[in-house]
């Protein structure tokens, strides 16, 4: 309902056009309260539901509707509306619709990064045949993770600490990885509903841009360290959505609301990393790392991460080393955060 009342509004304006007074006049009557996307079987249908909730978290995005904002960027976004009206028949219509969602929870503070980013969305183009540097390498990782039991309780660990659950039931085999291409390559990656979305264009410019006198093995394994982080940060945005049955929720809030609950120290201490994958990250590396920059510095100790990872992968029962922040020499990523369930490198601030 949404999306059409969206549809015939904007069709009506010129130039530019005010949301705010599409909230007010056409929203109103339909509920303003925050949407909850709930799993249908086929993610087609799910992905179907995202349509309406865009338009409503736009309505309750503030950062959104402060400005006015240019038809033309959103011409594309109707049209997705308009095709998708009688249901979502491909991948692409799926993965616009995933990115946009998060897009419209974000924090962007800026009316032409909103509209810049609404404009450019018909480039994202999900292609898993397509060959890259490493892929092979990629999958098997991917497959590894999901196989892990360590890694895996892990994650759950990072769930149960954010909703307050005894366990986690969440099918982690079932997870998959879908590649796309994408007009900015400093999307690294975003959640998806049963799987995690990785961006080629980003996995060439990291490779790329790794220091040229590591040879093409040291180079394989910085891209996986950093893929690792990339992947269980995503997952774990999928599996906390799948397990709170809504893939509208936001981790921000969930935290929030468990902060206000929770009488233990160290959860309030880690909670003051207001983001699910972030918090993910930190469990099993400490900090949040930015692993282009750290394999770019003189301190970047090589050997110990490389050793780090390889323990971090194995079969072994025994526990999970702690990641030694200071030994590894690596560099804190402290970019603010615009997005939630959205991995991007620094630069993505100022398209
Ligand atoms: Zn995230």
């Amino acid at each position: 309902m949404a999306a059409c009342k969206f549809i015939a509004f904007l069709k009506k304006q010129n130039g530019c056009f005010d949301f705010k007074i599409f909230k007010k006049d056409y929203l109103v009557q339909l509920s303003p309260n925050k949407t909850s996307i709930s799993y249908h079987a086929s993610p087609n249908d799910t992905a179907f539901l995202f349509r309406d909730s865009i338009v409503a978290n736009l309505a309750l995005n503030e950062y959104f509707y402060q400005d006015v904002h240019e038809v033309s960027s959103f011409n594309y976004f109707c049209q997705l509306l308009e095709e998708t009206e009688l249901g979502i028949t491909n991948e692409n219509q799926i993965a616009r619709l995933t990115l946009l969602l998060h897009v419209s929870k974000s924090l962007i503070d800026d009316q032409v990064l909103w509209d810049n980013i609404f404009q450019i969305i018909p480039t994202l183009e999900i292609d898993d045949q397509i060959e890259f540097i490493f892929k092979n390498d990629l999958i098997d990782l991917f497959n590894g993770i999901k196989s892990n039991q360590k890694i895996v309780r892990k994650i759950n660990q990072t769930i149960i600490s954010i909703i307050g659950l005894q366990e986690v039931k969440f099918d982690y085999s079932s997870l998959k990885i879908k590649f796309f291409k994408f007009s900015i390559s400093e999307l690294n990656g975003f959640a998806g509903l049963d799987c995690v979305y990785i961006g080629i264009d980003a996995i060439r410019r990291f490779v790329c841009e790794l220091r040229q006198d590591f040879d093409n093995e040291q180079k394989l394994k910085i891209f996986l360290i950093n893929m690792f982080r990339l992947i269980i940060h995503e997952i774990c945005h999928v599996a906390l959505r799948k397990v709170v049955k809504n893939f509208n929720a936001s981790s921000p809030t969930l935290i929030t609301q468990r902060k206000q609950q929770s009488n233990s120290d160290s959860f309030k201490k880690n909670a003051q990393i207001f983001e699910a994958g972030v918090l993910c990250e930190k469990i099993f590396f400490s900090e949040r790392i930015d692993w282009a920059l750290s394999s770019k510095s003189t301190r970047f100790n090589f050997a110990y991460c490389e050793n780090f990872f390889e323990k971090l992968l194995s079969k072994s029962e025994a526990e999970l080393p702690q990641f030694d922040f200071n030994k590894s020499g690596c560099i804190r990523d402290t970019s603010k955060f615009l997005f939630m369930a959205i991995d991007y490198s620094r630069k993505i601030q100022m398209l």
